[in-house]
Order: C-alpha cells, then sequence, then structure tokens
C-alpha cells in the first residue's frame, strides 16, 4: 500500500461539493508568541465539523459501481464522516457501535442518514458485526486511518497548505493513527521538503508516539483524556500510516492534559473558537517551549469541534475537569 501525489490530486477533484477548502486563518496571539505568523487551518468548517470527511468522501466516492453500501465502527468524527459522504453518493451506510455508547452519538448518527446497528458491550464486539455485514451483505468496510485512500482525503490539507502559504517552516499536525499526519506530511515534504512536519499527541496513550519509539507498531492503555479524539491504537498489523509517519515527520512531541486545558482556553479566548481538545495539542506545545525554534511562519490544524460542550464550559470558566483518575485544578484564563 503506498500513495502518490497523483493520489491526493485525484482525492481533491473527487471530494469537491461534499468537503469544502477551508480557509487558513492568522491567529494575531499566537503569532506574538512564536515570533512568526501562527495559522490555524478551520476544518471546525466542514459540515460535519472535522477533517475526517475528506478521507472517508475520497473512500466513499472512490468505489466501484455497484457497491450495495459501507460500514464502519467509528462513533465519533469518522462516522459522522463516512455517513454524510455516503448519503451524498446515495449509498447505504451502517455504523456499528456498542450498547456502551450514548444516545446522543446514535442520535447525531442517525441524523446524517445512516442506519445504526448495537452489537455487544465493546469496540470489539461492533467491529465483528461490521465484519459480518462486510461478508453477508456485501458492504464495504472504510477504515478510520489506515487506508491509501482515507490518507489521500486527508492529505488535501497539506496541498490547501502549501498553496496558501507555500513559505510555511513548521506544520504541527495532531496525531493519533496518523491519516491525517501521514496525508498532510507527505504532501507538504513533496511540495517543500525544507518545511518541518511535528506531530503532537497527548502523554497518555500516544500510540504512534510510542510506536515510532519503538521502532514498530505497539499497543499502548487507552485513558481519558481531554484529547479524546487522539485516543486508540494504530493497529499492530499497520499497514501504511506508521511507514509514513515515520518517513516523513520530523519528529512527534506529547503535551500534557493541563497543557491541553490552558491551551483550549487560549483558542478561545483569544482567536473564538469552540474546538475540541485534539485540536490545540500543537498550540499546547507552543506555550510550553516544546517546540522547535521556528525559522518562518507556523501553521496548526483546528481539526474538530465535537467537543463536550459541558466539558468545554467548565474549562473556559476555569473550573475543575475530571477525567478517569485524574482531576485537572481549573484555573481562569489569563494571557
Ligand atoms: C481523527 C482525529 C484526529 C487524528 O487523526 P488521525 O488520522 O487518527 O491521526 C485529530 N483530530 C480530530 C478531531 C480527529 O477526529
Amino acid at each position: 500500500m503506498s500513495v502518490t501525489l497523483a493520489d491526493i490530486l485525484t482525492a481533491r477533484r473527487r471530494i469537491q461539493g461534499t468537503a469544502v477548502r477551508t480557509p487558513l486563518v492568522p491567529s494575531p496571539h499566537l503569532s506574538r508568541l512564536a515570533g512568526h505568523d501562527f495559522l490555524l487551518k478551520l476544518e471546525i468548517g466542514q459540515p460535519t465539523g472535522a477533517f475526517k470527511l475528506r478521507g472517508a468522501t475520497n473512500a466513499v466516492f472512490g468505489l466501484p459501481e455497484g457497491v450495495s453500501g459501507v460500514t464502519c465502527c467509528s462513533t465519533g468524527n469518522h462516522g459522522r464522516g463516512v455517513a454524510y459522504a455516503a448519503r451524498d453518493r446515495g449509498l447505504r451506510a451502517v455504523v456499528c457501535m456498542s450498547e456502551l455508547v450514548p444516545q446522543a452519538k446514535i442520535d447525531g448518527i442517525k441524523a446524517l442518514g445512516a442506519e445504526v446497528k448495537i452489537g455487544g458491550r465493546s469496540q470489539d464486539e461492533a467491529q465483528i458485526e461490521a465484519r459480518r455485514l462486510c461478508e453477508e451483505e456485501g458492504l464495504v468496510e472504510i477504515p478510520p486511518f489506515d487506508d491509501g485512500r482515507v490518507v489521500a482525503g486527508q492529505g488535501t490539507i497539506g496541498l490547501e497548505l502549501m498553496e496558501d502559504r507555500p513559505d510555511l517552516d513548521m506544520v504541527l499536525v495532531p496525531l493519533s493513527g496518523g491519516g491525517l499526519a501521514a496525508g498532510i506530511a507527505f504532501a507538504v515534504k513533496t511540495i517543500s521538503p525544507k518545511t518541518r512536519l511535528i506531530g503532537v499527541s497527548m502523554d497518555r496513550g500516544a500510540a504512534m508516539h510510542a510506536s515510532l519509539a519503538a521502532g514498530h507498531p505497539v499497543e499502548v492503555e487507552e485513558v481519558a483524556s481531554l484529547a479524546d479524539s487522539l485516543g486508540g491504537g494504530i493497529g499492530l498489523d499497520n499497514k501504511l500510516t506508521f511507514d509514513l509517519c515515520r518517513q516523513y515527520l520530523d519528529d512527534t512531541i506529547l503535551v500534557t492534559e493541563d497543557e491541553i486545558y490552558r491551551a483550549m482556553q487560549t483558542l478561545y479566548f483569544e482567536d473564538r473558537l469552540v474546538a475540541e481538545g485534539a485540536c490545540v495539542v500543537g498550540i499546547a506545545a507552543l506555550q510550553a517551549g516544546k517546540l522547535p525554534v521556528p525559522r518562518g511562519p507556523l501553521a496548526t490544524i483546528i481539526t474538530g469541534r465535537s467537543v463536550d460542550m459541558d466539558v468545554f464550559t467548565r474549562i473556559v470558566t476555569g473550573r475543575d475537569v475530571t477525567l478517569g483518575n485524574l482531576t485537572l485544578q481549573g484555573q481562569p484564563y489569563a494571557a
């Protein structure tokens, strides 16, 4: 499995009309802090609220004629992307989930026109149900990150970044399974080899970071995080994103939950944006002094806005937030 620039150009044509070309806007506050332009790629402007619509649309629209429908197990941004893209192409979509998934998430997926199949008490059992649908009903499973069409779809963000700001010194990419980072890093490095690509994750349960350090895919314990969209593994049988991240990322950086808390406040008070914790890890790394010294403009991807509004309100009002066995001490925002 591999990805080429031609695949990403094809993806751009395919997703046009479903996913939008998002703006790249300057953050005056973060630019002052960085000493260079600091730019925000606003993927929260996608119709599903997250960039995953790009990869999902490229995968769904790339399927041959005659496919009876698609399925996936994600209850988060990928599930929303698959549901939206399938409806746009007039295909049946079935999202498999465990019975522990909250009703609000089920309603959100159904509102996008997808069927929901509740099976079992874990994500693994939901996965088995998806496999069964593929075998018995001829549905095609759309993977969340480890897939060439998905990576090429996310890579369209890299093309747009280079068109808007070919002078970027650094791109900070929120990193989980690595579909986003692999696609952007491949596109940007191919066009501009001198631009530095940094993957950023939370320090608890960063599967790609641990895998790159080990030299092969490893499992990490999954714990609650403000950056919940960055949780989960990369797959021990990872076929694509591990190799691409190893080849095209210059570095990976980890940030703490306290640093994410503060960066969510910064993005809200300074840039007036409502976004999930996964978006702000690059901002958190800048504020914590963890980035290499910038030599020119920087950009980060504001990846999604699927944030729990109760948690968000607690953070912007400076209250404590409890994540499993960790309680973050609240503090009002101060620039
Ligand atoms: C999925 C996701 C990511 C990470 O993308 P990967 O391709 O899994 O690395 C980042 N932010 C948000 C909001 C996401 O939904």
